[in-house]
């Protein structure tokens, strides 16, 4: 069942994911080499309490970290632990959420430690472009299949794996709502975009093959080769014309200034 959203609770989604979007701004200003990711989940913690709302990952069927944070060849659904230590070179993809007044924020960036690959930099700016192309078909009227076809085709094309175990998603009172948005489909396929939809596209893309296995934590997703993967996400909220993005990278872009990518 998709919910469709009122002008007035789009606006407490904004809320909520304009909360994200300043924690990844205190996460742009401490990923560095030597850095834990237990050390980014509290930082992430306490910023998303002090401004009034919860973690919107913890607990949710049972995750126990506050934020997500995925190293290297980890897809996404990195569990925050004092062994993950970013070394130079790595990509780190944080992916948070907070809930406040009801509703979920939720929005991810993949970060660089340091100086890495180009080949790797090729990646995240691939995954992230994907993601503004899903973005500029998401619009009244067209269909979630045209979201995914505009992401898949873009990062194919361009020799990557896109992963299909893991979605977008509806997002509102529930962190995973209706319709589900993959990152791949055929035009003209699936549920029809209409004002109101709120829907978080999240390109998760490969350096090699598209195929993920789970870790025996249950949770930690990684490439079945190894190689890195890349993930971006936006909350948008669907109207007539260009989507309207209710998360935004722009306190990164802020803290990392020419090493925004
Ligand atoms: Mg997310
Ligand atoms: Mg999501």
């Amino acid at each position: 069942m998709i919910f469709l959203k009122s002008d007035e609770e789009i606006e407490l989604l904004r809320e909520s994911n304009q909360i994200v979007a300043k924690t990844h701004g205190e996460m742009a200003k401490i990923i560095k080499p030597g850095i834990t990711a237990k050390y980014i989940e509290k930082i992430a913690n306490e910023f998303i309490r002090d401004n009034g709302a919860t973690p919107g990952f913890l607990n949710y069927n049972g995750f126990p970290g506050a934020i997500c944070v995925s190293v290297n060849e980890v897809v996404v659904h990195g569990i925050p632990s004092n062994e993950i230590v970013f070394k130079e070179g790595d990509i780190v993809s944080v992916d948070i959420g907070a809930y406040k007044n009801g509703f979920h924020g939720d929005s991810a960036y993949t970060y660089c430690v340091g100086e890495v690959s180009e080949e790797v930099m090729a990646l995240l700016r691939t995954t992230k472009e994907s993601l503004y192309k899903g973005i500029a078909m998401a619009r009244e009227n067209n269909r979630v299949g045209d979201v995914g076809y505009a992401v898949q085709n873009y990062c194919e094309a361009r020799g990557y794996g896109v992963v299909r175990e893991m979605i977008g998603h509806g997002l509102g009172r529930k962190l995973h709502e209706d319709p589900e948005v993959p990152n791949y489909g055929k035009r003209g396929n699936g549920p029809k975009l209409k004002t109101g939809m709120v829907i978080c596209i999240e390109p998760m893309i490969n350096m090699g093959l598209r195929n993920v296995v789970i870790e025996k934590d249950g949770w930690t997703c990684r490439t079945i080769d190894r190689k890195p993967s890349a993930h971006y996400e936006h909350a948008v909220a669907i109207k007539k014309g260009q989507a309207d993005i209710l998360s935004s990278f722009k306190y990164i872009e802020d803290v990392l200034g020419d090493r925004f990518i």
